[in-house]
This record gives C-alpha cells, structure tokens and sequence, in this order.
C-alpha cells in the first residue's frame, strides 16, 4: 500500500533510480530506453552535469524570488534569449511552472489585452478538434479531446457540448483520414485550405468583435500522434486571423524549441503567432518550468494602458527554475541540436520504414523528432481498433517488457477510437542507440501483431 496518488491507482509504476543521456534504469535493475524523452520533455537527454551546476550555483545564490518584489538575472536574461528565439522582436516573457499554467496564461493575456485596448465583446476563443492544451481548467476548456473532458463537462463553463459559448472548435487538418477521403495521406493544399476556411466561417457566426483567439498546437501532439496539417493550412489560418483582428496563440509547449527541427513550430511554415506558450522542453524536465511570449503589439496594449496584467503564480519566474531553462537553452545551442535535428529528420523517418509492414501500422506522421504511429485493425480501410482494446496501451506496455519507453494515446476520432504512439527521443540520442531503438520498437510491433493473429 502506497499512500501516492497514482495516475491510475490499478497499475504497478516501477521506482525510476537513475537517468543518463538517452537511458532510464528502475530500483528492480531494468533498464529502459527512452524513446518518448519521458513526456516528450527531456529534450537534451538526461543527467547533464551543465545543468545540475547552474541549478546548484542559483540555489546557493538565491533559491526563490516573489515576482511581486523581485526579478532574478536568471529570469531577465532567459526571457531575452526566448523573445529571440521566437523572433517577436520587443517582446516579452512571462513565466509559469509548465505547460497547462502557459495555456492559462496566454488565453488569460488575450481577454485582457482586448480589455486593455477597449475591445470588451472579445471574449471567444476558437480551439480545435481533437487538441490537447492541458488539465487545468481553461486549457481543458479549449482542448478537443472528448474523453479527457467527459467527466468535467458539467465543471466546464458552456461547455457541455462542443460549440457552445466561448469556446468554439474547428476541426483540426487530418491528412491521413481527410475531409476529401483521399485513399493515402492526402497532400493537397486546397484541404489545407478548406479546413482554414472552417475558421472563418466560425468567426463570421459568432461575430469577429466576439472572438479574441484561436488556439493550435503547430504539430497536433499528445491528442493526435505528431500530427503535421497539410502545408497550405497556417499561412491560411494566419491570413484569416490576421483579416478579421482575431489573435493566434500557438501552443508551442511541445513542438518549441527544437522538437520539429526549428526554434519554434510555426517556423516550418514561416509564421509568427501573437503570443506562444511553451513548457516541456524549455526545461527538457530538470525543473518545472513554462513560458508566454507576448509580441510587442500585446504588451504595447499594457504599456499604453494600465500597465498591470491581472494574473500571477506564486512560483512565476523562480530563479532556479530560469537558471535551469538558461543552462538547457546554453546545452542546445553550443551543441547546435536545433540543426542536428533539422538534419537527421529524414534519417529519423527512414528507421522507421520496415515497421509500415505490419497490419497494424497505419501512418507513420510528424516532424523533426516527433514522430507518431497511428494503429488501426485494418490499413485499407483504415478501420480504428476497438476503443476498449486499448491497443495503444498494448503496444507500450509491450514495448517497455522490451526495454523500451514510448508514449500511447487515444481516443481522438469522434466515436472514442483511434490509437497512436509517439516516438520522440532526446536530441542527444546517439546513431547506434537510435538502430537499437527501432529494434526493439520493430520487436514490439513484432509481438503484438503476432498475439493479434493468435486470437484472431
Ligand atoms: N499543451 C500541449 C501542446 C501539451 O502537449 C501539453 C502536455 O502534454 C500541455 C499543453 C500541458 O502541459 P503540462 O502537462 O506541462 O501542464
């Protein structure tokens, strides 16, 4: 009997005793690989020592400061490099404690940016579906996954169904099962841009004076399994916004900061959002840590106005935390891994081409190193496993019995089915455990296709 709330109190978690670089051992001895860089957070690997020392050195210098009373030179100087990292030239940061409190904080920053500026009728947002934003409850309230929802949806403000109230949803670019039922993945800009369009047609029915933002994950993550749009779809969406006044807020907390090969996600399609949310690996998991980066238009509205943005954490901004995001920031550019990932993307895909034989592998997607395996029961038709056999869980139960960490999810497509997992090592992991990770994925894969056929 353990008295630690368990994510699901009728399972067994080992007790994790030791990370280093791209591996994970438990207390009983096994040793794992990681493959999903935990939560898709540790992006530089486990156990840098640079870390740990920036982390020690702001401890003894100060461990907490209240951003009521004071800011950390920690603070000050990751809030610089991230405006230039994302290249909202004037911008500025504010920091949270992760991903979730980011969502918050940029849904937050919008209504009170529009506040600020006299724009009181702009309270709706436009999320998509499926998404994953966060748990907390504004992000829950913008997020299109059914399942996670459902047991809150009366907590939900006016949300007891999709497209009710301030939180309206489009759908999200699905290539692979698109609106044009295109037999493979579907590639044509015209989809990309139909599903743009759905955007607009919402903000004509509420009322563009009604509407504050629209919030995207550039790469559908954790809800679709690294899922790219079709390559017309952002330009398209950031024209529609752009037209009708209405914010972009990228939620960037899994594809920022190197995931898909470039600083940030939008940056594959040469775009710029309003305000960005980032978490994961800002801090790739050595402290909790997020961020917001507001363009210069956003805080203009507060230096010109009342100067005084009504939110706050206690743990905003602490400087242990910064220090630690400063350091990881430091690791990833004097090793240049943004490019290192840009340029082993494509020798990345390409491991992953003997595993399209299973039946079961139905889309191999994503970007950069954020890859995802959609898992359907029959690939020529693209029928979803049942939702109850859990084949997501299946596949990555089987692959940690072989020694290998990844990330299940499912549950996206309206009916509750649809299964995938995520493959995204660290940026660090080395070529040769890189062929051994597809070996064990490949004997995974091997083992559940085999217990598949076995019980027909
Ligand atoms: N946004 C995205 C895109 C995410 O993937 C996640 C977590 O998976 C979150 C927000 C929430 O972040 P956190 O779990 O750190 O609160």
């Amino acid at each position: 009997m353990s008295n630690f709330f368990y994510r699901n109190l009728k399972k067994n978690y080992p007790v994790i005793a030791k990370a280093q670089g791209a591996w994970v051992w438990d207390k009983s001895g096994n040793k794992y690989l990681d493959a999903s860089s935990g939560a898709i957070v540790a992006n530089i690997g486990h156990g840098v020592d640079a870390v740990r020392e920036a982390v020690n050195d702001q401890m003894n210098e100060a461990a907490f400061a209240h951003t009521s009373q004071f800011v950390s030179e920690a603070g000050l100087h990751l809030a610089e490099r991230l405006v230039r990292l994302s290249g909202l030239q004037e911008g500025r940061v504010y920091f949270t404690s992760g991903g979730s409190e980011s969502v918050e904080t940029a849904l937050k920053m919008a209504r009170a940016y529009f506040v600020e500026k006299g724009e009181h009728s702009r309270k709706l947002c436009i999320g998509r579906l499926p998404s994953y934003h966060g748990s907390s409850f504004g992000a829950l309230s913008v997020t299109g996954h059914p399942a996670r929802r459902r047991p809150y949806l009366p907590l939900l403000d006016s949300s007891l169904t999709f497209n009710r109230g301030q939180w309206q949803f489009a759908n999200t670019p699905y290539p692979y099962r698109c609106r044009c039922g295109a037999k493979g993945v579907c590639a044509s800009d015209a989809c990309g841009k139909a599903y743009a369009a759905e955007l607009e047609t919402l903000i004509a029915e509420n009322g563009a004076e009604n509407v504050m933002a629209f919030i995207g994950e550039p790469v559908v993550g954790a809800s679709m399994g690294a899922l790219p749009p079709h390559e017309s779809y952002w330009r398209e969406v950031r024209s529609i916004l752009d037209k009708h006044g209405v914010l972009l807020i990228a939620d960037e907390v899994m594809t920022g900061l190197g995931r898909v090969g470039e600083k940030m996600g939008l940056d594959l399609w040469g775009i710029k959002a309003d305000i960005i949310a980032l978490g994961k690996g800002l801090s790739a998991g050595y402290l909790p840590l997020g961020a917001v980066v507001a363009s210069s238009a956003i805080v203009k509205a507060f230096e010109d106005g009342s100067g005084v943005f009504e939110h706050g954490f206690t743990y905003s901004g602490h400087p242990v935390a910064c220090a630690a995001g400063v350091a990881v920031l430091d690791y990833v550019e004097r090793n240049r891994l943004i490019e290192a990932v840009a340029k082993k993307e494509s020798r990345f895909f390409q491991g992953f081409r003997n595993l399209s034989a299973y039946e079961i592998v139905g889309d191999i997607r994503g970007r950069g190193f954020l890859a995802g395996i959609e898992l359907v029961a029959n690939r020529t038709t693209k029928e979803p496993f049942p939702a109850d056999v859990r084949i997501s869980q299946v596949l990555a139960r089987e692959a940690l019995a072989f020694g290998l960490m990844v990330y299940p999810g499912g549950g996206f497509l309206p009916d509750g089915k649809g299964d995938h997992i995520m493959i995204a090592p660290p940026f660090t992991i080395a070529d040769d455990e890189l062929e051994e990770m597809f070996k064990r994925l490949n004997m995974a894969l091997g083992s559940v296709s085999q217990t598949l056929m076995t019980i027909g």
